[in-house]
């Protein structure tokens, strides 16, 4: 099985064969169609299971068809537990974003590090990959808006939550507004994911890898 089958039109096609992305992974071949077609996501997947590729790859394709953004407001809100993850995050976007016809801004926000740069940084920003409590530190500093965001990530949400983001993540999901397309990944489903997932997907498809 190829890429060629799972809805992603040529320029993204041709970014994924520039990777030397053969075939694509289990994950990739289920969720890619799903996002494509507007769905709620609940994934089941490990770091390591090429997860980070099955969410960028159709958000990526998603913008191809938006214009440029008119305000402020961050279009694709993916939520991390760790700096790590989100350079990382961050990373995949633009090796597979870069040559695309719809260029897109992504940024990543963590805490830990001055909060000046981050803000000037968020100039024409419409992925920002963020750790939560730095979210909510710029959202108070109103250097962003999350009111008319549309799709809506979260990754690694049983780590955020062993972390201690609970709260921090309800505040955000308050924030966010209720028409919008919302995907989590986890690597486990416990109580708390369950908890979390049922307030905030809608009607998911899910998927376990
Ligand atoms: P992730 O689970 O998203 O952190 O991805 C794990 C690793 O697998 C990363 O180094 C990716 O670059 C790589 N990867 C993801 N999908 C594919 C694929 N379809 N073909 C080859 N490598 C991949």
């Amino acid at each position: 099985m190829s890429f060629t089958t799972l809805g992603l039109s040529e320029p993204l096609l041709k970014a994924i064969s520039i990777q030397q992305y053969t075939q694509p992974y289990p994950i990739q071949r289920e969720a890619i169609p799903v996002i494509l077609k507007g769905h709620d996501l609940l994934g089941i997947a490990k770091t390591g299971s090429g997860k980070t590729a099955s969410f960028v790859l159709p958000i990526l394709e998603w913008f191809q068809t938006k214009g440029a953004p008119k305000n402020r407001s961050i279009r694709v809100l993916v939520l991390v537990p760790t700096r790590e993850l989100a350079l990382q995050v961050v990373d995949v976007f633009q090796l597979f974003g870069q040559n695309l016809p719809r260029r897109v801004k992504a940024m990543a926000v963590y805490g830990g590090v001055s909060i000046n740069p981050q803000m000037i940084g968020l100039q024409h920003v419409e992925i920002l990959v963020a750790t939560p409590g730095r979210l909510l530190d710029l959202l108070s500093h109103k250097a962003l808006s999350i009111s008319e965001t549309e799709i809506l990530v979260l990754d690694e949400a049983d780590k955020m939550l062993n972390m201690g983001f609970a709260d921090e993540m309800k505040d955000i999901f308050f924030l966010l507004p209720k028409k919008r397309q919302s995907i989590l990944f986890s690597a486990t489903l416990g109580d708390d994911v369950e908890a979390i997932h049922q307030g905030i997907l809608k009607n998911p498809v899910k998927i376990d890898i």
